[in-house]
């Protein structure tokens, strides 16, 4: 019997996952549910939608078409480039709680039968900050993706740089960010999904790098927290700055994606930008928007009228992504209003001539 106190007050202490998986209680609306209630749902709350955090492993099981999913750099391990006191025991102690090996997880996979590269972030490793392996991974995932010609989506979530590397961290910054560039010039489509939460050194470089900036409702996306800004330009933030709602109406996302309809939106944007190999007709918008009735209508609307009311067409566009339960309506009609105000390269033009005149930017690394 003591035994067994002992053992309820070490894993209360240890955080033990078995007893928090039993039941999770949704810290938005504060409604439990089961844990397999809430896996069947995507871990999002069946009560109020809030889009709980989820582990690496899981976002590939339930974005991947089953069993293709292949890893790349599975055995990259940090050093301790700075001497951190401490890291490597930290280090060791994140990587028996979550089985993995570093914050991020890279590798190949299809996706409705579109083939890609994905790396997934985890925030139960450390917060997943960036430290020299994630910027690893995360640069070589974008080379390989160049090299291969294959799409990459990357599920951002981070802390922000990992402090104990120090200086080291912040050098990821730059580097991912220049294998983002690299791969624009190669013509290869970058989705990045911002997931809860990303901030810090990951939002400000490869996070906001996408071709196509996808998040989850509600997600919690910035450079430095609330406190921090408002201290520093002694003003009063709105109630909700730094949501994902809040940077979509001021242009730093291109939608909002519930997700139950990610992996059917990334598939289809993949198909949308994929160079044309023969015509096919499923890349034609007309074809779908005849299956869509009039969701599909109204959505077209926001982009036909750009001259006219600046703040109708902020709310028009805001409304049908938040209306998401059509995805091919969202997917859809706000990845075509982007390429209107886009300039960024990498979009239909770009992808279809551009890799044809560069020669191998990405064979540099390969070796
Ligand atoms: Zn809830």
């Amino acid at each position: 019997m003591l035994e067994d106190l002992f053992k309820m007050v070490t894993t209360r202490f240890n955080g033990d996952e078995k007893n928090e998986t039993k039941e999770f209680r949704c810290p938005r609306c504060q409604n439990s549910c089961g844990a397999d209630e809430l896996q069947k749902n995507m871990w999002v709350c069946p009560e109020c939608g809030y889009h709980a955090r989820m582990n690496a492993r899981d976002r590939i099981a339930i974005t991947c078409d089953k069993g293709t999913f292949k890893e790349y750099d599975k055995d990259m391990q940090t050093a301790n480039p700075i001497d951190f006191p401490g890291y490597e025991e930290k280090i060791g102690a994140m990587q028996e709680k979550t089985g993995l090996t570093e914050a991020v997880v890279t590798g190949e996979c299809t996706i409705h039968g579109e083939p890609c590269i994905i790396g997934v972030m985890d925030s139960h490793f450390m917060m997943a900050s960036m430290g020299s392996v994630v910027g690893e991974k995360i640069t070589r995932a974008f080379e390989r993706a160049a090299e291969k010609k294959l799409p990459l989506i990357l599920f951002t979530a981070s802390g922000g740089a990992r402090m104990q590397e120090g200086l080291v961290s912040l050098m990821q910054m730059a580097k991912t960010s220049g294998a983002a560039a690299r791969l624009s010039e190669a013509g290869v489509l970058y989705i990045t999904v911002l997931t809860d939460p990303t901030t810090g050194g990951v939002t400000a470089s490869f996070a906001s790098l996408g071709d196509i900036i996808i998040a989850e409702p509600k997600v919690l996306v910035g450079f430095a927290g609330r406190r921090v800004i408002e201290g520093t330009i002694k003003q009063r933030l709105p109630e909700d700055f730094q949501s994902a709602e809040f940077l979509l109406e001021n242009g730093f996302v291109d939608f909002i994606c519930e997700r139950k309809s990610m992996r059917r939106t990334i598939a289809h944007l993949i198909r949308l930008h994929r160079p044309p190999v023969k015509s096919s007709a499923e890349t034609s918008p007309t074809e779908k928007s005849s299956d869509t009735s009039s969701s599909e209508s109204t959505s077209k609307t926001p982009k036909e009228r750009p001259a006219s009311k600046e703040n109708d067409d902020n709310t028009g566009s805001s409304g049908n992504a938040s209306n998401a339960g059509n995805a091919n309506s969202v997917g859809k009609s706000d990845s075509a209003g982007k390429s209107d105000r886009s300039d960024k390269p990498g979009k239909s033009e770009g992808i279809f001539g551009a890799h044809k005149n560069k020669p191998g930017k990405g064979a540099g690394k390969n070796g």
